[in-house]
């Protein structure tokens, strides 16, 4: 018997490379875009001796505005360091039956490291070959559901019509809805949660709101998931937004205008990219959200993967079942997005399989 037998072994989710030389990168689905100057401002002015306190417990203004923002009560929302500790808190509360929860067997690969941490049985469903959530997959007997919208990382969207069968379908479960692309381009499932008290649905100011490096992220639910939201965390950290954090998701929060533009800018991009990529012979699933999932008729998706990153631009790649021969391209700059053409170009030229 030793202290390793009973420690709690995980295999734990790998994220994006972060490489520290300069590259192109479109590996981890950041926005290519600075945030608000607003943000910049209140940093500039920002009144340190705050810093001496704790801050809110619930995010203050920030949970707030968001309220305000959706038409919600601060009741019916909550926030995070990121989704993924949202996501995280939302498994834990509400993931406790014996029966399976039910997630695409394609989606973010953090959901089964979170289940296998928490003990949290599940199955995951396979999307069909078109990389299409079915929905009748989700009526049988579970433990939850998750499903994100669009999923990741095929980027392609559910209607939400049918997410709301889904949801009627599961009203003895818990429903999350991971909307961490769903600004680019799909439909928002926010005001539903008015309508079912088991829904919960999740978002982040990672993407659109170009904030990853601040981790902010959020979730929408009735009154009485996000009391039992709030009684794990206040029973794992209390004080889990720290105040320089809700002041710049504030200020982000708040300058709705530049947050239009550089998700306009960011989708007028991505659609210009299809059309270059198709043209090399690409083709993907139509995704709404701020990365193309890509395979080459003829290229091994490998080889494109290891031959960019040597010409210095960074996409993301997965060695997985059903997805081995796809790239998941994030949207940059145009500028970026010109390069990476012409670096295609020039690599299938090389190569002989430009025609
Ligand atoms: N959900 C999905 C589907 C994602 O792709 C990501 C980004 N890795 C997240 C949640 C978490 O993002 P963050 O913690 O930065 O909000």
């Amino acid at each position: 018997m030793s202290w390793e037998d009973n420690v709690r072994r995980v295999i734990p989710y790998v994220p994006g490379e972060q490489p520290k030389d300069k590259v192109i990168k479109l590996n981890t689905n950041e926005n290519p875009y600075p945030p608000s100057v607003k943000v910049r401002n209140i940093l500039r002015e920002y009144d340190i001796d705050e810093l001496r306190l704790y801050p809110d417990v619930n995010g203050g203004e920030l949970r707030e505005g968001l309220a305000k923002l959706h038409g919600l009560r601060p009741e019916q929302v909550f926030v995070g360091v990121g989704s993924d500790d949202v996501l995280a808190m939302a498994f834990m509360t509400f993931f406790n039956s014996k029966k399976p929860i039910l997630f695409p067997d394609i989606t973010y690969s953090f959901y089964d490291v979170w289940a296998d941490l928490f003990k949290i049985p599940y199955k995951m469903v396979p999307l069909n070959d078109e990389f299409r959530i079915v929905k009748e997959d989700y009526y049988e007997e579970n433990g939850g559901v998750v499903i994100p919208n669009p999923n990741a990382p095929t980027g392609v969207e559910k209607s939400a019509s049918d997410l709301e069968d889904i949801i009627k379908a599961n009203k003895d479960s818990v429903v999350i809805i991971d909307e961490a692309y769903v600004d680019f381009g799909a439909t928002s499932l926010v005001t539903l949660v008015k309508k079912y008290d088991n829904l919960l649905v999740v978002q982040t100011f990672s993407k659109s709101r170009a904030m990853a490096g601040v981790r902010i992220g959020m979730a929408f639910g009735s009154d009485k998931l996000i009391k039992y939201l709030n009684d794990v965390k206040f029973s794992f950290n209390s004080y889990t937004m720290n105040r320089l954090a809700v002041a710049v998701g504030k200020a982000m929060l708040d300058d709705t205008d530049y947050f239009k533009n550089i998700v306009g800018k960011v989708v007028a991009t991505r659609e210009r990219t299809k059309v270059e990529l198709s043209r090399l012979g690409f083709s993907f699933p139509d995704s709404k959200a701020n990365f193309i999932f890509a395979t080459h008729r003829t290229v091994p998706a490998e080889d494109i993967f290891l031959a960019a990153r040597e010409a210095g631009i960074y996409v993301r790649y997965f060695k997985k079942p059903r997805i081995d021969n796809y790239l998941r391209i994030t949207i940059g700059t145009d500028d970026e997005m010109e390069a990476l053409i012409r670096f295609l170009k020039s690599y299938l030229a090389e190569i002989g399989e430009l025609n």
